[in-house]
């Protein structure tokens, strides 16, 4: 069975905040917010991080945007959203399948992009 947390919370083993679900992809709403709305948009297989996309898998990349123009709607982000993706210890990835931090709600400011 898979150690990955985001493996669990994908099959219901571990209880989350669900915003969305299609057959690629699932997105709840992360535990420790950074902004009023903070949801993590992750593919359903598990691929570690941006450094291990390839063509065989970069379409998963798609279909996570596609679901965050759509959660993005239906959150009332009409201003204006971020989306992050750390890739790697160093950049602070601290759970290791792929996810896309959507942010919003508040004025982000011009640091870190
Ligand atoms: P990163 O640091 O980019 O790997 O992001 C991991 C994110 O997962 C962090 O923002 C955490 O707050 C979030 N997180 C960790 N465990 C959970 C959980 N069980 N439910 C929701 N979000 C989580
Ligand atoms: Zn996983």
């Amino acid at each position: 069975m898979s150690e990955c947390i985001f493996c669990k919370i994908i099959a219901g083993e571990i209880p989350s905040q669900k915003v969305y679900e299609n057959e690629y992809v699932y997105a709840f709403r992360d535990i420790s917010p950074q902004a009023p709305v903070h949801i993590l948009v992750v593919p359903k297989e598990h691929v570690e991080s941006v450094a291990n996309l390839s063509a065989e898998n970069s379409y998963m990349v798609a279909k996570c945007f596609e679901a965050i123009a759509e959660v993005a709607k239906s959150e009332g982000l009409v201003e204006g959203f971020r989306v992050i993706t750390n890739s790697g210890k160093a950049a602070g990835q601290t759970v290791f399948h792929l996810h896309f931090h959507l942010l919003g709600g508040k004025i982000m400011g011009e640091s870190l992009i």
